[in-house]
């Protein structure tokens, strides 16, 4: 009824042959009957198309139960598949990538792609990061600063070739200047090509014959810089000022990487600060803040005075307007907070002491009623608990 060969047979594998196997199998002789290597061969074509059947119902576990218990029958209408299925001859063949795939993208590898040139490109340098330490008054008002730091230099020698001047690079003579090596290998079912990046070259294509000096070839050399660099008013600790192109040197005419600085400011020994923000704990005596008085209060802007109110509380806060951090983007500035905090005094003698008690005593009423109705408030409190 069907002329059609048994599919083990066609691929040359008996019926207990693994995954493994078949692939194999099927892999030695598409090499041999693939239409690429015989033009104008319609045994070939034909023998190839058959392989492909053979193997897409092999190496599909489900079709090839089928096949097993059925034969071609299986494969044909009943089984479901056949027709729809696409394999075997309708799809025709694609080249050699869209058949093979994976499968043997290994062993071609760029090697049919004629004369593609695969030398190295051009490489962008490393990009550096650097710290810098500055003050808390220069991070508010900004500075010029110079940083000192270690970089790869075009070598001055050989403006960068590797060369000894006077000599100049070489076409790699390994590879021809292609910068990869490509070997056919001779094979029972045809040669195979295959392409490597020269290791004569590095890739480069050009070899370097008499080294520079100075660079031993390399072409760049690593030396210590002077980079100036403007730190803007307002910047805060942490962040980063990127100087784009200041980097390591590119390799072969590429560009330089870029230089990240980044910035860390001290701690001041009386101004904490936040965002834009300034805070400062201001001690007063308790005369003061009683009675109230003009204080000096120190700025970034050097002293202002404050006039402090009668009766001022330990702990208030008082803000002085526009005396704080210049802000990054904009002309404004952040504000300055001052926390009062009224001092006790500690060491008095007699004299002040009796001071003190002759106060206490005027004033004594007054202090004893704020004492009762403080008192009254706790009870309350808890009370409602
Ligand atoms: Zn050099
Ligand atoms: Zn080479």
């Amino acid at each position: 009824m069907s002329t059609k060969r048994d599919y083990y047979d066609v691929l040359g594998v008996d019926k207990n042959a693994d995954a493994q196997a078949l692939k194999k199998a099927y892999r030695k002789l598409a090499m041999q009957y693939h239409p690429d290597r015989n033009p104008d061969n319609k045994e070939a074509e034909e023998k190839f198309k058959e392989l492909s059947e053979a193997y897409e119902v092999l190496s599909d576990d489900t079709k090839r139960q089928t096949y097993d218990q059925f034969g071609h029958a299986g494969m044909n209408g009943q089984g479901g598949f056949g027709g729809q299925g696409g394999f075997g001859g309708q799809g025709g063949f694609g080249g050699f990538e869209d058949i093979f795939g994976d499968m043997f993208g290994d062993i071609f590898g760029g090697g049919f792609g004629g004369q593609r040139n695969r030398r190295r490109a051009p490489e962008r340098g490393a990009d550096i990061r650097q710290d810098i330490d500055i003050t808390f008054e220069e991070a508010a008002f900004g500075k010029k600063a110079s940083i000192k730091l270690t970089r790869s230099e075009e070598c001055s020698e050989c403006n960068g070739s590797g060369a000894k001047p006077g000599t100049s690079k070489k076409t790699c003579p390994t590879c021809n200047g292609a910068g990869e090596v490509r070997t056919v290998q001779r094979t029972p079912f045809g040669n195979i090509a295959s392409s490597r990046p020269c290791s004569a070259c590095n890739g480069e294509g050009e070899v370097v014959e008499s080294p520079c000096s100075k660079c031993h070839g390399q072409g760049s050399t690593r030396k210590v810089k002077t980079i100036e660099v403007d730190i803007p008013a307002g910047i805060d600790d942490g962040q980063m000022i990127k100087l784009s192109n200041q980097g390591e040197v590119g390799s072969k005419g590429g560009p330089r990487g870029d230089l990240y600085i980044v910035v860390n400011v001290k701690s001041h020994p009386l101004f904490t600060r936040e965002g834009n923000d300034i805070y400062f704990d201001m001690p007063i005596t308790f005369v003061q803040a009683t009675l109230g008085d003009e204080i000096e209060v120190p700025t970034l802007d050097g002293k202002v005075k404050y006039s402090v109110p009668e009766g001022t509380q330990t702990g208030t806060v008082f803000r002085l307007r526009e005396k704080g951090i210049p802000r990054l983007r904009g002309n404004t500035r952040g504000d300055q907070y001052i926390k009062v905090v009224v001092d006790t005094p500690k060491k008095l003698n007699e004299k002040q002491k009796d001071l003190l008690k002759q106060f206490a005593q005027e004033c004594g009423e007054e202090v004893h009623e704020k004492k009762r109705t403080f008192g009254q408030k706790i009870e309350n409190m808890l009370k409602k608990k």
